[in-house]
């Protein structure tokens, strides 16, 4: 091409050359022949005039052709650049042009383009006619076009789009661009190799599947992309253009229609993961009409003769979805937050750590965190339910609001979140902590000002290799425990360490030795008194369990009670202290004391055993306990457990005439309101409560709060962990009705016990 413009530059300079030299060989044989100065000097003029005329026609020329070429010459870059191929027909010169990917996949060379006996190889006549309605019909009428390669073999080609230029000159050059379609059609072929290969009870199936409105889509493991059926192309809305009226689509474009939180279920099926079952899971993508649809997608990969070809069939549930949308919403959504309830997170976890562990060595990394607003129960009782209510509301809306894409939050119960959060970066996790901290401080409203609003978050991270094995359950509770460290630890958060937890408790040595412990008769009761505010007298004895062991270190119960709990092992203590305890109480009636009441604590193993109002009583009967005198203590998140339940065993008990007490009573997250459903005879403060009553208000505020509700629903209260006379005289004020603490006695064995009733109902008779 380059060339063909150089000769032609040169033929037109050697022209303008001669014209000038003919022209001025003329006038000087004029100039000979004519006589007069005048007509010499009019012939002089119009040489003159004649030869600027010709200067302009020559540079107006010349301009001219620069504009050609350089319209062309742009023309040539825009085809350059472009991916598909670009070939420029100029028909006025009949030249032709092909950009770099037409030349790379057919082989030929831009000097080869430039030769017209190599061209007419590669087109037909009609293609290189030069004549625009040739070109045109030749353009029009093919839905594809053989290219022969340079180097033998083919490419099939189709024109899609033409444009049609016109230079300066009035040249007029046309642009095609079309796409080399081998690709395609290979697979077609494979596709229709596929479906050949297929029973005719295999064809029916597929016809039967497209009939029922089911999409289908493929992935060969040697492509970067998709087939998506016809059927499936009217569902997402995508052009059904290709082969079988399907269409092919890149992952980027199943990314963004498919919504992100849920790329993480179709991992195996993107990565083709070949396996023995077919996965099954539900989706939300982008539909046809632009909304977002639920659609279940069933796949597996399997081996062909060349490789893994993954298929998928896609059915659009979203009315089936809707229909149990109701359904859902009242087994899945926390009814106050409007979010994931922890029956859903559990779901949710479950699925997306099978599809971690299908795919092995998942790009994406989740964390497990646990969260809870700091002494909840406290701006619960004092600002009241619906500020509660109104709080754990927005907690949810601060979570929601600062997770990162493809995270979940959910409501685990009371105060407790949960948020499985995606991030590859452990930093991405603290900052989120901050952002929460942050703006849970700067809520206000409804009294909550004047509370310093803070919360604490364990974490894990899910694919942690200790975790191998564990249910998403497991993982959820090492979270959950780690949040428990911070407690007592003072921190805001605290990451999952298994060390911390076998420093915490050796659970199988101590489960063992309980055991042994059991058998030697080395646990022992303690007695704590109860006293009545209003007259000082001894109303009452909790029985508190020690280990003594052999060596005399005492075991304090909150050290093993909760290990015999994992192990069942607390229903032979249990049976151990209700025994004992009724024993005792009888004994100390035998010795002539004034009758009082003894209280043991029951576990939620203990109180929910079918059994256990039969227990109880053929204890009273066995030591001859007169049933009054015995007060089961329980605490609210034992009661919280299984409330309807609760309420059952709890009336059957009463029934035998025994008292029971709320224990802990504040520490839960239970509103007053729900005390009232609960048949109980006494409520026990909490020690928390207690412990800062002369100095703070607030808790103040409540301790009164609480006796006055209780009064009216004629439940009796009593403080435990008085400490100070100041402390009893508060509640004395408040109207407690009975006390129990350090400040009265501590918890003491039998034989001091006794002694403490010797004094006690001596000092009561003196005064
Ligand atoms: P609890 O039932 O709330 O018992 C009160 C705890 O507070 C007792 O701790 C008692 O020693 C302690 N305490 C009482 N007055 C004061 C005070 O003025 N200041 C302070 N700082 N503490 C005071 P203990 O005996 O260590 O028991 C702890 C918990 O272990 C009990 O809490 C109860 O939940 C459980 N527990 C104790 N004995 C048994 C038992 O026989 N069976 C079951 N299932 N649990 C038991
Ligand atoms: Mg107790
Ligand atoms: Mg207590």
């Amino acid at each position: 091409m380059k060339q063909d413009r150089k000769r032609y530059r040169f033929a037109v300079a050697v022209g303008i050359l001669l014209i000038i030299l003919a022209s001025v060989r003329l006038s000087c044989e004029l100039y000979d022949i004519i006589d007069s100065d005048a007509e010499r000097y009019i012939m002089l003029f119009a040489v003159i005039a004649s030869g600027f005329v010709l200067i302009g026609l020559i540079v107006s020329f010349y301009l001219k052709l620069i504009g050609n070429q350089r319209q062309y010459k742009a023309l040539m870059d825009v085809a350059d650049r472009m991916t598909v191929f670009a070939v420029l027909w100029d028909t006025g010169k009949k030249m032709f042009y092909a950009n770099a990917a037409f030349t790379c996949d057919t082989g030929y060379t831009s000097a080869d383009l430039a030769d017209p006996e190599k061209l007419a190889k590669i087109f037909p006549p009609e293609a290189l006619s030069g004549r625009v309605e040739d070109l045109e019909k030749f353009l029009e009428g093919r839905d594809e076009f053989t290219v022969q390669c340079k180097t033998g073999g083919s490419v099939t080609t189709s024109w899609s789009t033409s444009v049609m230029f016109e230079l300066e000159n009035g040249d007029q050059v046309l642009m095609s661009v079309g796409t080399n379609r081998n690709d395609e059609i290979r697979l077609k072929k494979a596709l229709l190799k596929t479906s050949e290969a297929l029973s005719e009870s295999d064809k029916r199936y597929f016809l039967a599947t497209e009939l029922s409105g089911v999409g289908l889509i493929l992935r060969y493991e040697d492509r970067g992309d998709y087939y998506v059926s016809e059927q499936l192309c009217h569902m997402l809305g995508l052009p059904a253009t290709g082969p079988d009226k399907g269409c092919f689509v890149g992952i980027e474009t199943l990314r963004e229609i498919i919504r992100s939180e849920d790329h993480i279920l179709l991992k195996p099926f993107t990565q083709g993961v070949p396996g023995d079952e077919t996965i099954s899971v539900n989706v939300r993508a982008k539909a046809a009409d632009g909304d977002l649809h639920w659609f279940n997608v069933r796949y597996k990969t399997i081996k062909d003769g060349t490789g893994y070809i993954t298929g998928g069939a896609i059915i659009d549930i979203t009315l089936e979805k809707e229909k149990d949308l109701i359904i859902e919403k009242m087994a899945y959504i926390d009814d106050v937050t409007q979010i994931y309830n922890r029956y859903r997170f559990i779901m949710l976890g479950d699925e997306m750590l099978s599809s971690m562990r299908f795919i092995n060595g998942s790009p994406d990394t989740y964390w497990v965190i646990t969260a809870d607003i700091d002494d909840f129960h406290i701006i619960n009782d004092t600002c009241g339910y619906e500020t509660g209510n109104d709080l754990l509301k927005r907690f949810a809306m601060i979570l929601m609001k600062n997770i990162t894409d493809g995270s979940t939050a959910a409501r685990i119960g009371g105060d407790n979140f949960s948020v499985l959060f995606r991030s590859k970066d452990e930093a991405d996790v603290t900052n989120f902590f901050a952002s929460v901290r942050h703006d849970l401080g700067t809520i206000s409203g409804g009294g909550l000002e004047k509370h310093n609003i803070d919360c604490s978050f364990g974490y894990c991270l899910m694919s942690d290799s200790e975790f191998v094995g564990e249910s998403f359950s497991e993982i959820l509770e090492h979270s959950e425990f780690a949040l428990n460290l911070t407690k007592g630890m003072k921190s805001s958060s605290m990451r999952y360490d298994a060390h911390i937890r076998d420093g915490v408790i050796d659970r199988s040595n101590m489960e063992k030795e309980i055991s042994e412990a059991l058998e030697n008769h080395e646990f022992e009761l303690y007695y704590q008194p109860k006293i009545s505010l209003t007259d000082g007298s001894v109303i009452g004895m909790e029985a508190l369990i020690r280990w003594i062991k052999p060596d005399g270190t005492v075991i304090p119960p909150l050290d093993f009670i909760p290990v015999a709990e994992r192990s069942m092992m607390i229903t032979r203590i249990s049976d151990f202290v209700l025994h004992e305890a009724c024993r005792q109480n009888k004994r100390l009636q035998d010795m002539g004391y004034p009758p009082i009441t003894v209280s043991i604590n029951l576990t939620a193993i203990d109180f929910y055993k079918t059994d256990v109002t039969r227990i109880i009583s053929d204890v009273l009967k066995e030591t001859g306990l007169d049933p009054e005198y015995l007060d089961i203590e329980l605490t609210e998140s034992l009661a919280l457990k299984d409330i309807q339940h609760a309420i059952i065993q709890m009336n059957d008990l009463r029934k035998l005439g025994i008292k029971i007490s709320m224990d802990d009573f504040g520490t839960g997250y239970s509103s007053l309101s729900y005390i009232q459903q609960l048949p109980i005879t006494l409520l026990k403060l909490d020690r928390s409560f207690i412990m800062y009553l002369e100095d703070d208000e607030v808790s103040r505020e409540i301790v009164s709060a609480i006796i006055r509700i209780a009064k009216s629903k004629k439940i009796e209260t009593i403080a435990e962990g008085v400490e100070y006379s100041a402390q009893s005289e508060i509640l004395r004020d408040s109207g407690c009705d009975y006390a129990q603490g350090y400040f009265y006695g501590k918890p003491m064995p039998a034989d001091k016990f006794e002694q403490f009733m010797e004094q006690h109902t001596e000092r009561s008779m003196r005064s």
